[in-house]
């Protein structure tokens, strides 16, 4: 069962990941986008910060959709919606006290969500190739964080098909996607607490 300690924490660990590497994701941006993705995560995991105690005090459905409602309000641009779709989806599909298969069920619902919002598919390089391997790797019992920190890698050599990245056509190959990027940070930060 995962406390107000438990909950705090990774609250904490969530943002404090975003905020942390807030210029890398910037520097993946700028790259293939409009360079905003580590100033817009930065801003949006301030937000879900600056309420820390209230969110925590929270069953975890409950803290995920507020946290989701404050990301689409508070990140803006492409993956503010997206990264709130998710948390909404995963607040309706998690159960107060998830084991991992719950997680993995839940993830791969949140992931249809996504993919109806942003009208993309897996392969497109965006976030989704992060989250769809993360939650393979939840349900056949491999590690999700060397799931994601693969995926993230593999976004590399693709081509963008959606999102601003996709403007620049060929030349988005070459880059990691910084949405990738920033999921499989929120990943890591995630397990790394879970595990604890
Ligand atoms: P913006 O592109 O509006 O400036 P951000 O820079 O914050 O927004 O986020 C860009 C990231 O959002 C991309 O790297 C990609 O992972 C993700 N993204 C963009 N569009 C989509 C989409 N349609 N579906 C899934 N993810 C997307
Ligand atoms: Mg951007
Ligand atoms: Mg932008």
């Amino acid at each position: 069962m995962i406390d107000y300690k438990g909950r705090r924490a990774l609250i904490e660990a969530m943002a404090g990941a975003m905020i942390a590497h807030a210029d890398e994701l910037t520097a993946l941006d700028q790259a293939i986008g409009d360079g905003d993705h580590g100033l817009n995560m930065k801003r949006g995991f301030e937000a879900v910060l600056a309420d820390v105690d209230g969110l925590a005090a929270k069953p975890i459905p409950d803290a995920l959709k507020a946290i989701g409602t404050t990301l689409v309000m508070k990140v803006g641009g492409a993956s503010g919606p997206l990264y709130g779709t998710l948390a909404l989806a995963l607040a309706k599909e998690l159960p107060a006290d998830p084991s991992r298969a719950d997680l993995a069920r839940a993830l791969k619902a949140a992931i249809e969500a996504v993919k109806a919002r942003g009208k993309s598919e897996i392969g497109q390089k965006t976030m989704l190739d992060v989250l769809a391997p993360v939650a393979a790797a939840l349900e056949s019992g491999a590690d999700p964080v060397a799931a994601a920190e693969a995926a993230a890698e593999a976004t590399v050599p693709m081509k963008a098909i959606r999102g601003r990245a996709s403007f620049l056509g060929d030349r988005s190959i070459g880059h990691m996607d910084p949405g990738a990027r920033s999921s499989a940070l929120l990943v890591a930060a995630i397990a790394e607490k879970l595990d604890e």
